[in-house]
């Protein structure tokens, strides 16, 4: 709990000194600070920071792709078109968004939807269904799949993302395992060298996406 502390303070203190730098418009140019980390949120973009934004979007995608085969209920010929419409949906900083992906102008009607085994109650649109493999609809809400599976590329290149960060600001030793509930990250106790974190998600992670996180341990003495 003492690093939980230590991180808080380490945030505070972050935050006091971005307002001054905010207050400031010449010092805007050199964002760094003493602690020798550099501010990266709040202030608008630079291009650097939007370059950024933009090759980690392409990460996330191309770990989508990877989730969307791994998981093997979509038709690998439709694949193509599925990922097309989920860019379509692309917005800034990570928000997941399917709905050009499950839009349509016709919907399936209830005797379609038995004879898929989808839930008879909620709307499908005949293309969105149409990337799943038919044996598959029994077994998995389709939408809340296609979620899901973006949801974890997305947490999986953050997590990378922040163990990068954490390494770039030199005033983190290491980082513990926060668990979002799940019992496989629950049983990783301690702390863990930055260059060598266990994997999250855990391989044996039982939720449907997994939120836990690395939380960075902040050095005694910066
Ligand atoms: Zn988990």
């Amino acid at each position: 709990m003492n690093y939980l502390i230590m991180a808080l303070i380490a945030v505070a203190l972050y935050w006091a000194v971005r307002k001054r730098l905010r207050r400031s418009p010449r010092r805007r140019s050199a964002p760094v600070v003493s602690s020798g980390v550099r501010p990266n949120i709040g202030i608008p973009m630079t291009a650097a920071e939007s370059q950024d934004e933009r090759a980690f979007n392409e990460k996330v995608f191309q770990q989508l792709e990877r989730n969307l085969v791994a998981s093997g209920y979509f038709e690998p010929a439709r694949l193509p078109k599925l990922m097309a419409d989920l860019r379509q949906g692309l917005v800034p900083f990570g928000r997941v968004s399917v709905r050009a992906a499950v839009a349509g102008d016709r919907f399936l009607d209830v005797s379609e939807k038995r004879a898929l085994g989808l839930n008879s109650r909620r709307q499908y649109a005949a293309r969105f269904i149409d990337y799943f493999k038919p044996e598959c609809l029994s077994q998995i809400e389709p939408r809340s799949a296609l979620e899901n599976l973006f949801l974890d590329a997305s947490h999986r290149m953050s997590r990378l993302r922040e163990l990068q960060r954490f390494k770039v600001a030199g005033s983190v030793d290491g980082v513990t395992i926060l668990s979002s509930g799940c019992a496989a990250a629950a049983k990783m106790k301690g702390r863990y060298n930055l260059d060598r974190p266990p994997e999250l998600p855990r391989p044996d992670c039982e939720a449907s996406f997994c939120g836990c996180l690395y939380q960075p341990v902040i050095k005694d003495h910066v």
